[in-house]
């Protein structure tokens, strides 16, 4: 039997709404409200947008601590710097976030989408910019709905500009990730940017501004691949939140004195308020619907009303299928349990990965000729050895061939680099007269650090000799 919960589509509904989301522009403007889940939201988006907008301003070591040099292809983060090689890493990484994803929705559902996705937290901002220039909930509809004005134009005007001022400086923070963000706004401010960076922060100023402006909801609805598959991830113990119509039906208004019983009513008193806060404009009372992006405004809408009711608090609120059919919620279930693992060990790959990480780096390059006979009548191949500095200090190297007796390395052997410095060295190997050996056999390389030695790097590469020698 299938544990997935059914979801809802909305847009071709299984009873026709009571309840009207939407004005009649056809927008959703949200009502404010207040509660726990909002003020945990308005903790995390803030320490979110600290992190995004604050990180790229500082300095470490002489250098912005978190760039992504492309024109030199290297990751700086702090004091570690990782280059094209490490890249491996950033697979690692990725297959984490995948999975940690995977298992905070089995969990607790959608999570992510409500608390921290950009696009929530940047439309959340948005409509806090609307509601600050354009007023609540019902002043909005009513200006929607007036003809021009100068009142209108100069709300509206103030609404964009603040939409556009933070798209601006969105895109700039992007973009200065990628490009060192001190001389990047310089040159914004002196109208001075231009180029490759200059589309970049006006293609992301754009993206913000119009997915968090005009588009919001229908990114979660339409565009977003997360909100299509999630709903086969959820169990009947996934945490979601749902409104218990087993307590809220029959629904109706009441006054506040009277006792649900008294009238025949269940406990919701049909005030639309869960629908007039819901970002996406739908009714939690109709179920779990793919456009219910796990906010929680619905639970804090509900519970300021059982509040005044004098009602327990809950109608609405985080539980599970099990739980709403009056069993338990099972906390450790077998893929919970296997997501869980998979996570943990990706996470040790990934510290000992990092901790192991060579910062040397050595390419062996053969030449493309096969061999040549050099001026001592020895046959000789010719390589390439690109060796990289990944420390931040200079650093003296030892170039040598392991376990090759009977071939002779000939060039330049030690090595002193910069940090962060690459350099490509010739050498030659010349295989010594009475060596036996076939026409083509391994040959390793090695670079080793000279005062810390346990820092080394091995490449091979393939020694080419004549058949008949
Ligand atoms: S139904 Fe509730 S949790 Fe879902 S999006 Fe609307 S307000 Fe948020
Ligand atoms: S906020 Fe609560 S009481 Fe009001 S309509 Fe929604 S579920 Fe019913």
């Amino acid at each position: 039997m299938s544990e997935r919960i059914p979801t809802v589509d909305t847009f071709e509904p299984l009873h026709p709404k009571k309840v009207k989301a939407k004005s009649s522009d056809n927008l959703i403007h949200t009502r404010s409200f207040t509660g726990l889940y909002r003020t945990l939201r308005v903790a995390g988006a803030a320490l979110l947008f600290l992190l995004f907008f604050g990180t790229v301003w500082l300095d470490w070591g002489g250098r912005q601590a978190v760039l992504w040099d492309l024109a030199e292809s290297k990751f700086h983060i702090f004091g570690a710097t990782f280059w094209p090689q490490d890249f491996i890493l950033l697979s690692a990484l990725l297959i984490i976030c995948a999975f940690g994803l995977f298992a905070i929705t089995v969990f607790a559902g959608r999570v992510w989408c409500g608390y921290t996705c950009p696009q929530s937290s940047f439309t959340w901002l948005f409509m806090w910019c609307e509601k600050v220039t354009e007023g609540e909930r019902n002043q909005r509809i009513k200006l929607q709905a007036a003809p021009w004005s100068l009142n209108k134009l100069a709300r509206r005007s103030a609404k964009h500009t603040l939409w556009l001022g933070i798209s601006v400086l969105t895109g700039l923070t992007f973009v200065g990730y990628f490009t060192p963000i001190r001389p990047l706004a310089a040159e914004l401010l002196t109208w001075q940017m231009g180029g490759v960076s200059l589309f970049w922060v006006l293609f992301f100023t754009a993206a913000t501004y119009i997915n968090a402006g005009w588009l919001r909801e229908a990114v979660c609805m339409h565009m977003c691949p997360y909100a299509r598959f999630q709903s086969v991830m959820f169990d009947k113990d996934t945490l979601t939140i749902a409104y218990d119509s087993a307590r809220g039906e029959r629904r109706g208004p009441r006054k506040r004195d009277v006792r649900p019983a008294e009238v025949g009513l269940g406990d919701c008193v049909d005030c639309q308020l869960c629908v007039q806060v819901c970002p996406t404009g739908i009714d939690i009372r109709d179920g779990l619907q793919m456009e219910c992006i796990g906010c929680a405004a619905c639970i804090d809408a509900c519970d300021s009303i059982m509040d005044k009711m004098g009602y327990a608090r809950g109608l609405v609120s985080y539980t599970s299928e099990h739980q709403l059919q009056g069993g338990k919620t099972r906390l450790l279930r077998p893929r919970l349990i296997g997501y869980s693992a998979v996570l943990l060990v990706m996470i040790a790959a990934l510290v000992v990965a990092l901790v192991e990480r060579p910062m040397v780096s050595l390419d062996v390059t053969k030449d493309r000729g096969m061999f040549r006979e050099n001026a001592q009548g020895l046959i000789e191949n010719i390589y390439s050895l690109k060796v990289i500095n990944k420390t931040q200090q200079r650093q003296d190297y030892r170039v040598e061939l392991m376990e090759a007796e009977g071939f002779q390395l000939q060039g330049k052997t030690k090595l002193s680099l910069a940090p962060g410095e690459i350099v490509d060295v010739p050498v030659s190997v010349a295989l010594l007269a009475d060596t036996p050996a076939s026409s083509s056999q391994t040959l390793r390389f090695k670079v080793t650090d000279v005062d810390e030695p346990w820092i080394y790097k091995e490449a091979d590469s393939r020694f080419v000799a004549p058949l008949n020698r």
